[in-house]
């Protein structure tokens, strides 16, 4: 079955799911489940260097100089994705009283990641920003600390589907309830989660992309029809 968001019905306020799930969900569904379905949580030095980076970004102040204001920290959310969450900054340009371009940025810690994490993230608050303002966000920004240096970041079409179809596992993840059994990976060495996950005595009977396919298809049928059975 080919869904895509489109077809599916709008999310209610109480089923949205966290907007940064998408970053755990593409470095590992494991780690993902074990936050969003298991409610564990353990800093490590990269969470508490990034949670140190966004604590500006995070004071909720904002600021107006000329045609610009600078919102911080500032909430955001989509039915059609059933997402939440906030923006480090977005930046509001006006013309007179029009609104013209809204452009989110997100502050990182460390280098410019080889995946698609931060691009995804991004690309997610844009489509909250276009779904809640009614204007076309093309463009945001990310900040990284190490070297310190601006990206630049385009939301076409390609980085669109990328986020959505990403979205639409998380949905089908949460909604299994299920934290998968992964077999150790070398980024698990620099998992705030390695203490808590014991990746070294896991093991798992089905593929973790064979169930995600599984999952997916069953979580976007109930969103078409409700009354659909699991998988
Ligand atoms: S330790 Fe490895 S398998 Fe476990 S949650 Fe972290 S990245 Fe995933």
């Amino acid at each position: 079955m080919d869904i895509s968001l489109t077809d599916a019905r709008l999310y209610a306020e109480d089923e949205l799911v966290p907007l940064s799930a998408l970053q755990h969900i593409l470095f590992c569904e494991r780690q993902c489940a074990l936050i969003h379905i298991e409610g564990l949580w353990a800093e490590n030095r990269l969470t508490t260097e990034g949670r140190h980076l966004h604590e500006r970004a995070d004071s909720g102040e904002s600021e107006s100089r000329g045609p610009v204001r600078t919102a911080r920290s500032l909430p955001l959310r989509s039915l059609r994705l059933g997402l939440a969450g906030r923006a480090d900054v977005v930046e509001f340009r006006y013309d007179g009283s029009v609104l013209t371009a809204a452009i989110p940025i997100e502050y990182k810690r460390g280098r410019e990641k080889m995946d698609d994490s931060d691009r995804v993230q991004l690309c997610a608050q844009a489509l909250c920003l276009e779904e809640m303002l009614g204007i076309p966000v093309p463009v945001g920004a990310l900040f990284y600390a190490t070297p310190r240096r601006r990206a630049d970041v385009l939301f076409d079409e390609p980085l669109r589907r990328i986020t959505e179809d990403t979205v639409i596992r998380l949905h089908a993840l949460l909604d299994s309830g299920i934290t998968l059994r992964v077999p150790r990976q070398p980024k698990c060495d620099g998992c705030s989660l390695f203490e808590l996950c014991m990746p070294d005595v896991t093991a798992t009977s089905i593929s973790a992309s064979a169930w995600s396919a599984r999952a997916v298809t069953a979580s976007l049928a109930r969103s078409v029809d409700p009354s659909s059975e699991n998988l």
